[in-house]
């Protein structure tokens, strides 16, 4: 579903990805781990077409239906009309736009491009309010400005609901661990477990082993400098947890 190969990227002339290579094939889900700075992020944003962001070498292929696609030649939207979603670590707040009408413009353009009808609002509604039950969302989050005022832990829950609406294919997780309450992290590891199937891949970023545990993750990747320096199972999670990242740079 997603091949990554040889890439290398920077900022403002900072290079951050070093010769990145991964294949993630469907149904697969990966843990990406690393220190802080090694580019985790960076890749995320890459991966849906951040302006800031500029590749100079390296190719990223996603298959969709049989189609290859090539990542760096689209644009953010149509990345997301594709299939691909991305839970950012640090969801941003937007003043002047409900949750409601913002939910409802992503589900309509992703309806567009499918070519089917899009819900009315009043289902709409009621399918939204029912998976911000399930996530343990405020009711009256849905009049709310995006994300405005809410907690760590509910900008995160905010992701997993959108990501639910819009059923993606290629799923990235941006720390999407890091904030929560247990009650919280159990919530949302249950999601993914059910939201999981043959044909959707996802790339979790995680420091901690709790939330694997849960998930139990296909492989598991270390990024050091831009680059994955080791690859392996979940048990590669439960070592660096107990002995950090010393031993492997
Ligand atoms: P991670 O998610 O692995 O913690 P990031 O991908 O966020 O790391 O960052 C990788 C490196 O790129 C860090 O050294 C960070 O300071 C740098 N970086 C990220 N964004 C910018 C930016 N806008 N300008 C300059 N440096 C940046
Ligand atoms: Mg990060």
């Amino acid at each position: 579903m997603l091949k990554i190969t040889d890439l290398h990227a920077s900022i403002d002339d900072k290079k951050i990805l070093t010769g990145l290579n991964l294949n993630i094939n469907p149904g697969e889900l990966h843990c990406i781990m690393g220190p802080n700075g090694a580019g985790k992020s960076t890749l995320s944003k890459i991966l849906t077409k951040h302006p800031d962001y500029s590749v100079s070498s390296g190719s990223i292929e996603y298959t969709l239906n049989f189609e290859k696609n090539n990542l760096l030649n689209m644009d953010a939207n149509e990345i997301s009309l594709n299939g691909v979603f991305l839970a950012m670590q640090h969801p941003v707040e937007i003043g002047g736009i409900s949750n409601f009408q913002f939910l409802k413009e992503i589900t309509k353009s992703h309806c567009l491009h499918q070519g089917v009808a899009a819900t009315n609002d009043e289902d709409l509604k009621k399918i939204i309010l029912n998976l911000a039950e399930k996530l343990k969302l405020p009711s009256d989050f849905l009049d709310r400005s995006i994300n405005d005022g809410f907690s760590g832990g509910e900008k995160k829950r905010n992701e997993v609901l959108q990501m639910l609406l819009l059923k993606p294919n290629l799923i990235f997780l941006d720390e999407l661990d890091s904030g929560l309450d247990i009650d919280g992290l159990n919530i949302i590891a249950k999601s993914i477990k059910e939201f999981q199937n043959s044909e959707r891949s996802f790339l979790l970023v995680t420091h901690y082993h709790r939330i694997l545990e849960k998930i139990k993750p296909d492989f598991v990747h270390v990024l050091y400098n831009g680059k994955f320096i080791k690859s392996g199972d979940y048990s590669l999670a439960k070592k660096i947890e107990d002995q950090g990242y010393s031993w492997l740079i």
